[in-house]
């Protein structure tokens, strides 16, 4: 099939690569201060001495080198790297959206009724009675939810006895990182052949010592856990909280509800639901659902419509401030914006089509896919073959490689999610490259070749990773 090219810039002052703005021309300029203390303050600064045209050149060559879902498909499992439509970047960038977070509140009556309205609609959405839109991730929606069921036992008066936290095996590592972080001990959950949770396991597990199961459904198989409203029961008899882990929603939006299902605290993954761009660091939210009953446990300040207009008010039993204001408002703005788009029955439809195309996809490839039927994603195996290696030398084809190695129940998992945004070619493309890399296995040892950036040694990059020129140019 047909190759794919990246950009590679060879400046030869820089070993190959785009040098950094700073590492380019740079002058000195003198700086006059008044008032500040001495010791703080100095005659000069060094900075970048660069034109227009320079500067742009430059961020337009890094995007070059670069891969984005705006670049092709994107097929990162459990991730949900969905496309971003731009109309909603256009309504976060109006100056009217930049509201200053201190603002009074009869100032600010149409930021507080968006606030409003969306709480409403992710309420409903997942069948949860009432929802902060605080956290700025998923990972810190798991942890709001974690201390909610905490103060609840607290509050019961079980808080001391409620010492555990169960976690499916295959289960995103931040959920385990999440419990710990509460304070609880983490009861690992063990799966059945099938791929799903083992209820004798679990009945095994539960007692008057467990605050809370995490899940996710469909789950990170892209399975669907049938016995839902049986693990239910089984949590709830015995006194414990259902956490649902709403990185897979996805696979629901219109068609069933985590709160129907018995969960009683959700998160949602809005750069993985709703077309929010993912945060790699920057700002993210991940608002959190809950019953009636966990409400007044809620983060503070929550917005209401008071009969004098919106406001703010503390929940009786707060657990107290999660983040600053009200959580990352612009992109809470975007997924406001993508909601109201897409309407009830666009994101039935969304879902539908995810689902789809995951199924489609696993149909088309030649690998070994274990399980079944999928929902919005399934988790191939590379066999003999690595599949670090396999998804590098995907890159050579032109498409962003799976999630790999990940649920550890397959071998060698290639974790994949197409999304409802991909067309049939697209999909087809897709398969195309899988099937070229399994039927050529020699290219594994030298891929990827056409890339900017050869085989990376992400271990190091991720262990002692030098994310500043600062950082770089100190250790060398
Ligand atoms: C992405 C993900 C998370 C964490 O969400 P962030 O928003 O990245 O912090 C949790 N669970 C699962 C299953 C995920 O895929």
């Amino acid at each position: 099939m047909a190759g794919h090219q990246q950009a590679v810039w060879n400046d030869p002052e820089s070993d190959g690569y785009e040098p950094l703005l700073a590492e380019k021309d740079r002058t000195t300029v003198d700086v006059e201060y008044d008032g500040l203390p001495e010791d703080l303050t100095r005659d000069s600064i060094s900075l970048p001495a660069l034109s227009e045209p320079e500067a742009a050149r430059h961020y337009t060559r890094l995007s070059q080198m670069n891969y984005g879902i705006d670049s092709g498909p994107y097929p990162l499992g459990s991730c949900t790297m969905k496309y971003n439509p731009k109309f909603t970047e256009d309504i976060a960038a109006r100056a009217s959206a930049a509201v200053h977070p201190d603002r009074l509140e009869e100032s600010v009556q149409g930021t507080l009724q968006l606030y409003a309205e969306l709480q409403d609609y992710l309420g409903r959405i997942g069948g949860m009675d009432a929802v902060t839109l605080q956290p700025p991730a998923g990972a810190a929606g798991e942890f709001t939810g974690i201390l909610v069921a905490a103060a609840y036992h607290e509050r019961n008066g079980e808080g001391d006895e409620r010492t555990e936290v169960i976690v499916p095996a295959s289960a995103h590592g931040t959920n385990f990182a999440s419990a710990a972080m509460a304070g609880y001990d983490v009861v690992e959950l063990p799966a059945t052949d099938d791929g799903r949770v083992d209820l004798e396991a679990l009945s095994s597990a539960v007692g008057s010592e467990t605050a809370a199961l995490m899940l996710t459904n469909p789950n990170t198989l892209g399975l669907f856990e049938r016995d839902i409203e049986e693990i239910a029961d089984i949590v709830h008899d015995a006194g414990g909280l259902l956490y649902y882990d709403g990185a897979n929603l996805n696979a629901l939006l219109g068609h069933a509800r985590p709160g129907d299902m018995g969960f009683d605290i959700m998160h949602y993954n809005v750069h993985k639901t709703f077309a929010t761009p993912h945060g790699g660091g920057g700002p993210g939210a991940g608002p959190i659902g809950v019953t009636e009953e966990l409400a007044p446990f809620l983060p503070s300040p929550q917005v209401r419509q008071g009969s004098d207009g919106y406001e703010l008010f503390e929940p009786s039993e707060s657990i107290g401030k999660v983040h600053g204001a009200m959580g990352n408002w612009l992109v809470l703005l975007k997924t406001h914006a993508y909601i109201r788009r897409l309407g009830d029955e666009g994101l039935e439809d969304a879902s539908a089509k995810a689902v789809l195309n995951a199924n489609y996809l696993a149909s088309q490839i030649d690998l070994e896919v274990p399980f079944g039927p999928f929902h919005h994603e399934f988790v191939a195996s590379a066999g003999d073959l690595d599949a670090a290696d396999f998804a590098k030398c995907m890159l050579d084809f032109g498409v962003h490689p799976p999630t790999t190695k990940w649920p550890e129940i397959v071998p060698e998992a290639l974790m994949t999610e197409p999304t409802e945004a991909e067309s049939k070619r697209s999909l087809d493309r897709l398969a195309a490259a899988f099937d070229a890399v399994a039927d050529d296995e020699d290219a594994l040892e030298s891929a990827p070749e056409r890339t900017s950036a050869r085989y990376i040694d992400q271990t190091s990059a991720a262990r002692t990773p030098r994310l500043s020129w600062h950082a770089l140019s100190d250790t060398e």
